[in-house]
């Protein structure tokens, strides 16, 4: 009788475990990696959403306990991420950590005063037209250098013409007529650095014939948004 009891209350136990063991699996639901249906099933909207929910999670200090070693090995064959970020080359702008994603989620392209390019395009264009992403979000920063660097119009090396892509923006932006028109502005480098992102949005559909086509077709959204460095929040615009 007691090697009974004993028995059952570990096989109890067991279940128990297993139960607990099955829930705390880190790398499964809801942080599974996308797959072809899942990304299908997506619309623009809901990519925002979900990009949105994510930095929610990064700015409450409630972001997901993945096992991403898991999510790489299941993720080696194939991808289906689900958004395309281009963001500024800012060590603190890393999309896959503010917006709280995985291995497989996003695809990510970064470049100081995050400006467009030729290869960047194609990219977006293999990001979107081939691979299925639903949203591109052009993101700019709070206290942006590059930004900061064109406002005071800095000239260095291959730094010079980078910053020449954002000088449409600087150009673009008002300030009041007793305010300084650099860097030591804040409130101007803020202008400037949401201005290029919008600029930078209306480039892609301008440049790319296959990015607009999408756009008009709802198979995608190409959206500007500004990261706060000190919140942590991603707003977009
Ligand atoms: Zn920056």
């Amino acid at each position: 009788m007691t090697h009974r009891l004993f028995s059952t209350a570990l096989v109890l136990l067991l279940l128990v475990a297993g139960i607990a063991l099955a829930t705390d699996l880190p790398s499964d639901r809801p942080y599974v990696t996308f797959n072809a249906a899942k990304q299908d099933a997506m619309t623009p909207e809901m990519a925002i959403n979900k990009l949105k929910a994510g930095n929610r999670r990064f700015v409450d200090g409630t972001m997901h306990n993945r096992d991403l070693s898991a999510q790489a090995q299941r993720t080696a064959s194939a991808q289906y991420p689900f958004a395309v970020i281009l963001s500024c080359l800012d060590s603190r702008s890393a999309p896959e950590i503010i917006f709280d994603q995985g291995v497989g989620d996003l695809f990510v392209a970064r470049v100081a005063g995050n400006v467009i390019s030729d290869d960047i395009l194609g990219s977006f264009e293999f990001a979107t037209k081939v691979s299925g992403s639903k949203v591109i979000v052009v993101m700019g920063h709070s206290a942006c250098g590059a930004v900061m660097g064109a406002c005071d119009g800095v000239e260095l090396g291959h730094l010079t013409g980078l910053l020449a892509k954002i000088m449409p923006a600087v150009d673009a932006t008002p300030v009041p007529a007793d305010a300084q028109r650099n860097a030591s502005n804040a409130d101007f480098v803020e202008a400037v650095t949401a201005a290029n992102t919008k600029l930078q949005v209306a480039e892609i559909l301008r440049q790319s014939p296959i990015l607009k086509a999408l756009v008009d077709q709802g198979e995608i959204k190409v959206v500007p948004a500004m990261h706060n460095l000190s919140t942590g929040e991603v707003e977009f615009l």
